[in-house]
């Protein structure tokens, strides 16, 4: 078991005052190595919330996640920010690329809180990466210079690029045409398939929700 969740509870705001919002309540998961997971469910249902606190971004109210059966939810700031960078990959439904920087030198970004210069395995893992997408000729371009839906796997590689366990993507289709989600679909696919990645996918996107190994539907604060 890769991650579980236990009874989380997520609340926002006071929960003595009436403005208090309760999102997840006695939420539970578990998700096997290398599973692939889709999260559907309407806006506003807690999607983001429960990524965030799996992504520990956010805190639960109450319940445990543990992740290869350690508890997550207990690690100081520092274990935080390590365990973020190492194990996790993150995709947004926008692509939060730096306009100033090349598609190589923003795939390269995440390697550098633990290397002083990318070395020579991060730049064949890159490069690997880049063609798998078809970004390779473009790996010298600025994110303007390139299409939203190159942007997109762009961000794909970067989340990838410290070879994390689990990836932890968030609507990553809901900016693209019809044609580029289909497009992001299937990277996310086959990368996750051939190298070992578990996937959890938030999408309104049947399409995309199809291609995974199970469906969970938020609703009532609950995964069903
Ligand atoms: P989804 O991603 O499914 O659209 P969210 O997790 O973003 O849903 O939000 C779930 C609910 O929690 C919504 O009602 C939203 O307004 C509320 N919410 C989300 N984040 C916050 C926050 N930081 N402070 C207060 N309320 C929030
Ligand atoms: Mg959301």
């Amino acid at each position: 078991m890769l991650l579980q969740l236990k009874n989380i509870s997520k609340g926002y705001g006071d929960p003595q005052k009436s403005n208090f919002r309760k999102v997840l309540e006695g939420l539970n998961l578990e998700v096997e190595m290398g599973q692939k997971i889709a999260i559907a469910g309407p806006s506003g249902s807690g999607k983001t919330t429960l990524l965030n606190l799996i992504g520990t971004l956010d805190l639960p109210d109450s319940g445990e996640i543990y992740f290869k059966d350690k508890e997550i939810t207990g690690y100081s700031k520092q274990e935080l920010a390590h365990f973020r960078n190492r194990e996790l990959g993150f995709v947004f439904q926008l692509h939060y690329l730096l306009p100033q920087c090349t598609v190589w030198e923003n795939i390269m970004l995440p390697v550098l809180p633990f290397k002083k210069v990318v070395g020579k395995e991060e730049k064949e893992w890159g490069e690997h990466l880049l063609r798998k997408v078809g970004l390779w000729e473009q790996r010298n371009q600025k994110p303007s210079e390139i299409s939203g839906g190159e942007s997109q796997r762009a961000a794909v590689v970067r989340a990838l690029i410290n070879k994390p366990q689990l990836i932890l993507a968030d609507e990553p289709t809901g900016a693209l045409d019809e044609q580029n989600a289909e497009n992001l679909a299937d990277i996310l696919q086959t990368l996750s398939i051939e190298e070992h990645v578990t996937l959890i996918v938030v999408t309104h996107s049947n399409e995309l929700a199809a291609r995974m190994d199970k469906v969970y539907h938020l609703q009532n604060c609950k995964l069903n």
